[in-house]
């Protein structure tokens, strides 16, 4: 999850980005923080494969976003968001908006935290994106194992092979997928 700490509000002349406020300031509509807040910061790489974006300001959590495309860099280097504005009932909104951000303060405005709600990707290694909360994508942790079944030679040939092979310690974490 991206979080960008928003400094105190201003407002100019509409700049060529199209961009005419920065930060915030208690008083201002969702939509207006979102326009003030999602532009013209210098992210990396790593925001690229991050679902959401939380916006900070004065020590509270001031909006989250669910990303929908994150901008070229203009010339000097300075991306946009591009998202959702999410609404209470939303579990990220619920779980940050209003309370202490999840981040120590940072002379940096662009920091990163991992958490359950980050895109992570199918533990298959097909390289695609799991639906929030997944280890992977619908059916490929089935298509996974039996794929490995059948190279040991089916499921009696398998058991045979696991009952030969396995130490009785489990390797890796549990996952919440109900399909296991
Ligand atoms: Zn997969």
């Amino acid at each position: 999850m991206l979080t960008i700490a928003l400094g105190a509000y201003e407002t100019f002349p509409t700049d060529q980005y199209g961009k005419s406020a920065a930060g915030w300031r208690p008083g201002l509509t969702d939509h207006q923080v979102y326009e003030s807040g999602r532009g013209r910061w210098k992210l990396g790489a790593r925001a690229n494969s991050e679902r959401y974006a939380l916006f900070t300001a004065k020590g509270i959590v001031v909006l989250a976003v669910e990303i929908n495309s994150i901008g070229a860099p203009d010339a000097d280097g300075r991306r946009t968001i591009t998202g959702t504005v999410l609404q209470p009932g939303d579990p990220v909104y619920d779980k940050y908006v209003g309370e202490d951000p999840p981040v120590g303060r940072s002379q940096n405005p662009i920091q990163y935290i991992e958490t359950p709600f980050d895109r992570t990707e199918c533990a298959c290694g097909c390289g695609n994106a799991n639906p929030p909360g997944r280890t992977f994508v619908p059916g490929h942790d089935q298509k996974a194992l039996h794929e490995r079944v059948a190279k040991v030679g089916g499921v009696a040939a398998f058991l045979h092979w696991f009952d030969q092979t396995w130490t009785g310690e489990a390797v890796g974490a549990t996952t919440t997928d109900g399909a296991e």
